[in-house]
């Protein structure tokens, strides 16, 4: 079992708030919300950081990306809404499993 918190929120061993779930990609509720929405797309398989990720995971990426303004619609942000993927410790990166932050006001 990783010791990623997550790839054990991925797993299912750790709880979250869902929002999207596939085989390849889990979005959840971030717990420590910065904007009235605030969520986190994820890949299921661990890749430590954006500056981790090869050319095998260029679809992946794609696939994470563009989940975001679907996502974001269905979670009530139809004027628009900010991302972030924060990159290593000089990015302000706390969770070493990449995700993207969508979080907005919905409108
Ligand atoms: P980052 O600084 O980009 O690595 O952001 C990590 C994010 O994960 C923060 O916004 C945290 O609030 C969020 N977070 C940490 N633990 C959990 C958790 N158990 N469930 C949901 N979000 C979490
Ligand atoms: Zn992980």
């Amino acid at each position: 079992m990783s010791a990623c918190l997550f790839c054990k929120i991925a797993a299912g061993t750790i709880p979250s708030k869902i929002v999207y779930e596939d085989e390849d990609v889990l979005a959840f509720h971030d717990i420590n919300p910065i904007a009235p929405v605030h969520f986190l797309i994820i890949p299921k398989r661990h890749i430590d950081s954006l500056a981790h990720a090869t050319a095998d995971d260029e679809a992946l990426l794609g696939k994470l990306l563009a989940l975001a303004p679907r996502l974001a619609a269905e979670q009530g942000l139809k004027n628009g809404f900010k991302t972030a993927i924060n990159t290593g410790r000089g990015g302000g990166q706390e969770v070493f499993h990449l995700h993207i932050h969508v979080f907005g006001h919905p409108g």
